[in-house]
């Protein structure tokens, strides 16, 4: 076994005990592999172990890898910072976009989606703790969004992506994920069709997990330290 295999595994493994444990959130955790600045032949190697999911944050480095392994059936998730002047490039190359936090992207990666393509799936990116050097939507400006995505007719709503800040504690972390949580179930309840709450990393994708999260955006702890 590949060392990339067998970390999947193991995530696999620690994903699965720690869904079992939850009371409320018993829907399944999806594994994000993000890839961002490995190599595609590592892409390849855990694409071979089953892994289908993965996530890039630079969109010329996305779009290069999406070409060299166009012979494979991934779903390439963006999860990087939006310069409205890309929307076109990913739109035509990405099946899901989570770091939409603004009008002006939303409404450009819908103008910019072929018809021929499903819909590109659609996380709000939220930044729910007032962090000004982070990006995001607060809850009001999410709220606005989802409903500008929800009436936009090349896009689909699918949830929230949440980059919580840096561990101060874990009480204060658990408080933040179930805080981010709480956010998600008041859009769920309004957008009642959305599946998707997209939090936690390599660091904390456990507590993430306790807390309600659907899906977690893990890179080190699949492909090692990045360059
Ligand atoms: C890089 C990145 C991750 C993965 O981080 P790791 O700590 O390597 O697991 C997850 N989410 C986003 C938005 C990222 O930019």
């Amino acid at each position: 076994m590949t060392s990339i295999a067998l970390q999947l595994d193991l995530l696999q493994q620690e994903i699965v005990k720690n869904c079992a444990k939850r009371q409320n959130f018993i829907h399944k955790v999806d594994l994000l592999a993000v890839s961002k600045r490995h190599s595609a032949d590592k892409i390849r190697q855990a694409y071979q172990s089953g892994q289908r999911l993965f996530a890039e944050n630079y969109v010329q480095e996305g779009v290069e890898k999406c070409q060299q392994l166009a012979d494979l059936d991934i779903c390439w998730h963006m999860i990087g910072a939006i310069q409205s002047r890309k929307c076109a490039l990913i739109a035509e190359h990405f099946d899901w976009v989570q770091s939409v936090d603004r009008a002006k992207v939303a409404q450009k990666l819908s103008a910019s989606r072929s018809t021929k393509l499903a819909p590109l799936n659609i996380c709000l990116q939220v930044n729910l703790f007032d962090e000004a050097q982070k990006a995001g939507a607060n809850k009001e400006q999410a709220l606005e969004l989802a409903q500008l995505v929800e009436e936009l007719p090349n896009l689909k709503l699918r949830g929230i992506m949440a980059i919580p800040p840096k561990k101060t504690s874990s009480k204060q972390q658990s408080r933040q994920f179930a805080e981010i949580a709480y956010f998600y179930k008041h859009l769920a309840s309004i957008y009642p069709n959305i599946d998707t709450l997209s939090m936690g990393m390599s660091a904390d994708f456990v507590p993430a997990i306790e807390q309600g999260s659907s899906m977690v955006r893990v890179g080190t702890a699949i492909f090692g330290a990045r360059e």
